[in-house]
C-alpha cells in the first residue's frame, strides 16, 4: 500500500493528503524560486496531480513565468498565502510540483537532485551525496526504472490531452 502523508499551510485552513513518493525531488536554487520564495532555493517534489487531495481549506491560483516562458501557476492557501505547490507548462494540470516544506515531516522526500547551483547563494553548502547540476538535468538519467516508467506515462498523459 502506497504510504499516505498529509501537509497544510502556514494558518492551517489549508490541509492535503499525498499518496505514495514522488516521481522525482528536486532542490531548486534558480533565480525564479529564489525570487517566488523570497529564499535560497525551493524543494519540489514532483506527483501525478491525482495522487494529491485537498482535504480542507480553499487556495488561490497565481501565475508567474516559468523559466521556459510559458505559464506556472502557484496554489497558495487564500487566507494566509502559503505556497503549497504548483503547476508547470511541461505537464500542465496533470503533473504538480509539491512544496516539501508544507509536508507535516518534510523530511519525508530527499531531493534526487540539486539543480541551477550556477545561481546558489555564495555561502549556501550543497548537500553530499545527492548529485548536483549547474542548471537542468535529464531525471531519465538519474531515475530508477519504476519512476522513469511514471515520468513517461505523464508525459505521454499530458501530450494527448494538449491535443
Ligand atoms: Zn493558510
Ligand atoms: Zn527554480
Amino acid at each position: 500500500m502506497a504510504e499516505i502523508r498529509e501537509g497544510g499551510c502556514g494558518c492551517g485552513h489549508v490541509r492535503y493528503r499525498v499518496e505514495g513518493e514522488p516521481i522525482f525531488t528536486n532542490n531548486c536554487h534558480c533565480r525564479l524560486c529564489q525570487h517566488q520564495t523570497g529564499s535560497t532555493s525551493v524543494v519540489n517534489a514532483f506527483f501525478e496531480s491525482d495522487r494529491i487531495a485537498l482535504l480542507e481549506g480553499e487556495l488561490s491560483e497565481h501565475r508567474v513565468d516559468a523559466g521556459s516562458g510559458g505559464p506556472h501557476i502557484i496554489c497558495r492557501c487564500a487566507q494566509c498565502g502559503t505556497a503549497l505547490w504548483s503547476y508547470y507548462p511541461r505537464m500542465g494540470r496533470l503533473g504538480t510540483g509539491l512544496r516539501v516544506g508544507t509536508l507535516d515531516d518534510p523530511s519525508a522526500f530527499t531531493p534526487d537532485a540539486v539543480i541551477f547551483t550556477e545561481s546558489a547563494m555564495p555561502w549556501v553548502a550543497l548537500p553530499e551525496g545527492i548529485p548536483a547540476f549547474a542548471a537542468t538535468y535529464n531525471p531519465f538519467e538519474l531515475l530508477p526504472p519504476e519512476r522513469a516508467e511514471r515520468l513517461s506515462a505523464l508525459i505521454a498523459r499530458s501530450r494527448a490531452a494538449a491535443g
